[in-house]
């Protein structure tokens, strides 16, 4: 099984009211190097004519992006709310 196989199996909960990760597309409009868009696992980060598109649903929890942006572009992270959120399944 490879890791996208794998990723399938796993559940998501996706609130659809708040977003538990927000970007100000202001500053990453700015940002040169845009790690976000080779760091997420998920590829959630997509660039769309020039501006970064940012969708959290799907998003794993790793909290890769946080660490990778030194531009604070990300100006809100945290976990989902609840019992929203991923739920990983092994195996
Ligand atoms: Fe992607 Fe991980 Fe950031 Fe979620 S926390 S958006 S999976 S890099």
């Amino acid at each position: 099984q490879g890791p996208e196989e794998l990723l399938g199996l796993n559940k998501f909960s996706v609130d659809e009211e708040k977003a538990h990760i927000v970007i100000d597309k202001v500053i990453c409009a700015k940002c040169q190097d845009k790690p976000c868009l080779v760091v997420c696992p998920a590829v959630l980060y997509t660039l769309k004519d020039g501006e970064i598109n940012f969708d959290y649903a799907g998003c794993l929890e790793c909290g890769t992006c946080r660490v990778m942006c030194k531009n604070k572009g990300i100006t809100k992270w945290v976990y989902p709310r609840g019992t929203f959120g991923i739920a990983f399944r092994y195996g």
